[in-house]
């Protein structure tokens, strides 16, 4: 099988293969944070995202729930399909935390009274600003597009949110993407995983995500390892 390198990101790298309308995703063990200014790296990254996320995308299809998921064909490589992706990145909120706490003053941990939805301009360059649908139509997101975001991500927030709850975790917020097929349906893509996820234990509040190396708190891959077992285990 002849695999061509199609885009090389952060965390993953994306290739092409002979088979039409399909990619393999490479997750890497490198990990940037405050837009690729910080790095680092540890053992087992790849194999946790893709194998937590090709959980998850099973376990939101078995919802109800479209996503670019095919298969995951190796410890760290999972197929999807091709898509079109929209510049846009998708946050949800139960809890507050990170940038949210900081845009209205609200303690790290103040329960929201409601899901908080957020999209967020899908550019390095800029630094992902929070943008409104004002913005967006200037840059050629359609009212559907956007409409399809907002509702994808609160469905997706009903569903997890359950289902980390039985394994302990307080799903607190996530970023998810969103592309389009060749047949032009719309559906979730990129990945679900404890890089794009804040993850808080129930019982202890202990942190269980990419805030431990944003933070430089110490026990990320423990971490990540533990998010992997409540998982799949
Ligand atoms: P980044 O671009 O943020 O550094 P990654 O290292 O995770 O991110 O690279 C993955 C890239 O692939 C992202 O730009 C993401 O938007 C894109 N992508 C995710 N799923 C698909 C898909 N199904 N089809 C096409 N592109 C995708
Ligand atoms: N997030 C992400 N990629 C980004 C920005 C945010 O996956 O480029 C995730 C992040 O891991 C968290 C949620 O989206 O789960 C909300 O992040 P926030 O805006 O609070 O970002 P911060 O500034 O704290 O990194």
């Amino acid at each position: 099988m002849s695999e061509t390198l199609l885009y090389e990101g952060k965390a993953k790298k994306v290739f092409t293969i002979d088979e039409e309308g399909v990619l393999l995703h490479h997750y890497k063990d490198d990990a940037t944070a405050f837009n690729a200014q910080k790095r680092g790296s540890w053992k087992d990254k790849g194999k946790t995202n893709a194998t937590m996320s090709a959980a998850l995308f099973k376990y939101l299809e078995a919802n109800g729930v479209p996503t670019h998921f095919v298969e995951q064909t190796d410890d760290t490589t999972i197929k999807t399909k091709k898509l079109t992706m929209l510049p846009v990145e998708v946050v949800v909120r139960n809890v507050a935390a990170g940038s949210l706490s900081r845009l209205l003053g609200f303690e790290e941990g103040r329960k929201l009274k409601a899901p908080i939805v957020e999209l967020c301009y899908k550019s390095d360059e800029l630094g992902d600003p929070l943008l409104n649908w004002y913005h967006f139509r200037e840059l050629g997101v359609s009212d559907e597009e956007l409409e399809f975001c907002e509702e994808l991500g609160l469905k997706v927030n009903e569903i997890l949110a359950p289902f980390f709850d039985e394994r302990g975790i307080t799903l607190v917020d996530f970023k998810i993407e969103v592309g389009r097929d060749s047949e032009g349906q719309l559906m979730l893509a990129d990945e679900i995983s404890p890089d794009t996820c804040r993850f808080w234990d129930k019982e202890t509040g202990e942190k269980l995500d990419k805030d431990r190396f944003r933070r430089d708190m110490g026990g990320v891959e423990e971490a990540y390892a533990e998010m992997l077992r409540r998982v799949t285990g």
